[in-house]
């Protein structure tokens, strides 16, 4: 694990306070903690008179349904808009220059580059780098950026990264929850930000065609207890044709995996989904301790956590899980 130092710290606070345009950004297909923290950001810079854009290189460029309520999504410009050379360039939850998708240029045209982050896969593409491999979540990072800058926490700037903070540690239930995750959480709730609401809007509201999917791909789920060297294996795939019959898209889908792996049998979970504008797969996989998923992944061209990573694959089905049930039966086993 590494954490940043007192002068990164520094360097990355000096350059948000000179600056008087900041462009933002966060990985494609962004997640609670991914527009989270970077919303989080923006409200905060915003605060101090800056101007501040806010995006992610995927198109079609829509707020994923459960994060609208966000404040601050006003930020949000699509890709096009995005500023072509802006000054200070600041990404967020987003390991490496892949995942800004079209906005990737963005780290050479920009005259300064801050990656803000906490995976273990991070490749510290910036010229500054805040990369903690052991915060909770990218928000957790933000949050001290938010303190260093002097900026007081407000609800605009508390419901963000609240949301950063109960996806990524799956509602305080992860192993990186530590006291100090409850502690910002408290400060958070503090502002009066109605976290009952933040939670019904991320993970207990859906629409019914959701709910008839998530039924078809945990019937069609399969579970190979000798995979995985033995710890198990249990895998579902989500075809491109089923979202779009039910209007769903890739973000809408990703519970399922939450529910697959509470399978007690299988120490790895997979989920297979069919990406309906490319016509490939997002593979997403979480582990229960016992194997290092973050490592596997990367491996095949992709990176996360390690108990919560994914890839993205061509080919049939068959042939993404046989590669990757190779890979995992090669990953040595943790001490639990
Ligand atoms: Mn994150």
């Amino acid at each position: 694990m590494s954490s940043p130092s007192d002068a990164e710290w520094d360097a990355v606070v000096g350059a948000l306070r000179t600056a008087d345009r900041v462009a933002l950004a966060c990985h494609v297909g962004p997640d609670g903690d991914a527009l989270g923290s970077m919303l989080a950001m923006g409200a905060a810079l915003r605060s101090l008179g800056k101007q501040v854009v806010a995006s992610w290189g995927g198109e079609p460029f829509a707020v994923p349904e459960s994060y609208s309520f966000l404040p601050a999504v006003d930020l949000l410009v699509p890709p096009g808009d995005f500023p072509a050379s802006p000054p200070l360039f600041v990404t967020f939850d987003t390991g490496s220059p892949d995942r800004l998708g079209t906005l990737a240029d963005r780290i050479s045209t920009a005259e300064c580059c801050i990656v803000v982050d906490h995976h273990a896969s991070s490749t510290r593409y910036g010229g500054l780098n805040l990369v903690d491999t052991g915060a909770a979540a990218t928000a957790v990072l933000v949050a001290e950026l938010v303190d260093r800058l002097g900026v007081a926490l407000t609800q605009e700037i508390a419901a963000p990264l609240y949301t950063g903070l109960v996806t990524d540690t799956g509602s305080f239930k992860y192993s990186a929850t530590t006291p100090s995750v409850h502690e910002l959480a408290a400060r958070l709730l503090a502002t009066g930000i109605r976290h009952d609401l933040i939670s019904r809007a991320i993970y207990d509201t859906a629409p019914f065609d959701y709910v008839r999917l998530l039924g078809d791909a945990c019937a069609a789920a399969e579970l190979d207890p000798a995979a995985v060297g033995g710890l198990g294996l249990v895998w579902t795939v989500v075809e491109a044709s089923a979202m779009r019959s039910s209007g769903l898209g890739l973000a809408d889908v990703e519970g399922v995996i939450d529910v697959l792996r509470t399978a007690q049998e299988a120490e790895v979970a997979v989920v297979l989904k069919g990406d309906p504008l490319d016509g490939g797969w997002k593979v997403s996989t979480r582990s229960k301790g016992a194997v290092d998923v973050g490592a596997v992944c990367t491996g095949l061209g992709g990176g996360g956590h390690r108990f919560a990573a994914g890839f993205s694959a061509d080919g049939a089905p068959e042939q993404v899980l046989a590669q990757l049930r190779e890979a995992l039966a090669a990953a040595p086993h943790l001490p639990t």
